[in-house]
């Protein structure tokens, strides 16, 4: 081992000898470059004007604390056009102009900070020989975390609460890397705007079916793709669906309809009952006869759990599917509601656009009231929602992102303020 492989830039340094003392251990290193630029003009120059000592702390060695004596130069530029007469060299891969930490030990400090935030990162270094104040490696994170989005072309943007359900902010992320590139303080279209005009080249936004998201990307981007996000689809569907089965399967302030009229093989003279009394009678009129044994009576399940069963029939148990059938036979709407809905699941997997005008008619026509509703807010936002038929992106990463998002706010202990939860979100650990 030569003694320069200790150093972090073995062709812009040299070390000349180790000073250990009994608290540290200090380098004596001088620059080595003949030539240098001016930062100003470029135009290298090798005329030195003078020396300086720099002292600066470097990674600890087994927990002891090292120094670098930098002895370092001032050289004169020669082009008699640059205003610059005299200056430093620089040495951008050992240690930042004015900065009396290396950059191997600020990195340090930066991944420290960043696992585990200002206060215990603070202890933890201190652990490694690392001495840094809180304050200092706060700011070092606020520092690390200016952005560069100039490449951003697809983003998808989703909400995220930072206190229980009371303040939300929004969380930026760029789907074709994978990675967040923003945290927006708020979900205000007006936020959104400024952050999209301030960022001038995305593409396509991806978001959920928020009026306000959507506000926010007409102002701040107007020639941007817009694309409802297919998951917040799914899920309207299914809302819209568990309404339908709220709806009909609770008798309150319900009045009488036209009665049904049931297929041959009718255990009850069905069409004599009203609507009102089969929802009294359900738990009977659930209990299934097989072989002239009598079956335990079917539970009808509450509304979201038969939502879930009415888009995912082929998967259910033989007894669920029972309770299904009799539930769609009992109640037509259940049945026509059934259908719309598998229909609009498979139009949005299989990414199916073309269908979209004729499911939204059918939905209209259906006289259901909750499909006649969802079909209406997808045609409000039609592009947006044909898009999302269209395209492959859609706000699937989100979700991992904001979980991430949400790990790092509980290691933040709630005291976080939001420019370094901003800070510790968009750091990516390499
Ligand atoms: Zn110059």
């Amino acid at each position: 081992m030569t003694p320069d492989t200790l150093l972090a830039d073995p062709a812009a340094i040299r070390l000349n000898y180790i000073r250990p003392s009994a608290s540290a251990v200090k380098l004596v290193v001088k620059t080595i470059a003949s030539q240098v630029e001016c930062p100003r003009c470029r135009r290298s120059t090798s005329r030195m004007h003078s020396r300086y000592l720099r002292l600066v702390a470097d990674l600890p060695w087994h927990g002891v604390a090292v120094k670098l004596e930098l002895h370092t130069r001032r050289f004169l530029c020669l082009n008699s056009l640059c205003i610059q007469r005299i200056f430093c060299e620089r040495l951008p891969t050992v240690v930042a102009r004015y900065a009396r930490k290396t950059v191997s030990l600020n990195a340090a400090l930066e991944l420290i900070g960043f696992a585990v935030g200002g206060e215990a990162g603070s202890r933890l270094a201190r652990e490694l020989g690392l001495i840094v104040s809180p304050d200092t490696l706060l700011r070092r994170l606020r520092e690390a975390s200016e952005i560069s989005s100039t490449t951003t072309r697809i983003i998808g943007v989703d909400d995220f609460a930072f206190r229980r359900g009371r303040r939300y902010g929004s969380l930026l992320v760029d789907l074709e890397r994978h990675r967040p590139v923003d945290l927006l303080p708020d979900r205000e279209s007006a936020t959104l705007g400024a952050w999209l005009r301030a960022h001038p080249g995305i593409e396509v936004v991806t978001r959920d079916r928020s009026k306000t998201y959507a506000r926010g990307i007409s102002q701040g981007a107007p020639s941007a793709v817009q694309v409802a996000d297919r998951w917040h689809l799914l899920k309207n569907l299914r809302d819209a669906l568990e309404q339908l089965l709220k709806r009909v399967l609770s008798s309150k302030g319900r009045g009488t309809r036209g009665a049904v009229h049931p297929p041959e093989e009718s255990i009850h003279a069905l069409s004599e009952y009203t609507e009102q009394s089969r929802i009294r009678l359900l738990p009977h009129l659930l209990r299934l006869d097989s072989g002239g044994k009598r079956a335990p009576p079917l539970r009808p399940p509450p509304p979201r759990e038969a939502a879930w069963m009415l888009l995912q029939s082929d998967r259910l148990k033989d007894e669920e599917r029972l309770v299904l059938e009799r539930l769609c036979y009992l109640f037509p709407d259940l049945k026509a509601a059934q259908e719309l809905a598998l229909d609009f699941a498979q139009m949005v997997r299989h990414r199916a656009a073309d269908l979209l005008p004729g499911w939204l008619r059918s939905a209209t026509q259906s006289k259901l009231k909750e499909f006649v509703g969802f079909a209406r807010g997808l045609s409000e936002d039609y592009e947006a929602v044909r898009n999302a038929l269209k395209y492959e992106w859609s706000n699937g990463q989100l979700e991992g992102q904001v979980n991430r998002l949400k790990l790092i706010k509980r290691q933040m202990y709630g005291r976080a303020k939001f420019d370094l939860l901003r800070a510790r979100v968009l750091h990516s650990l390499k």
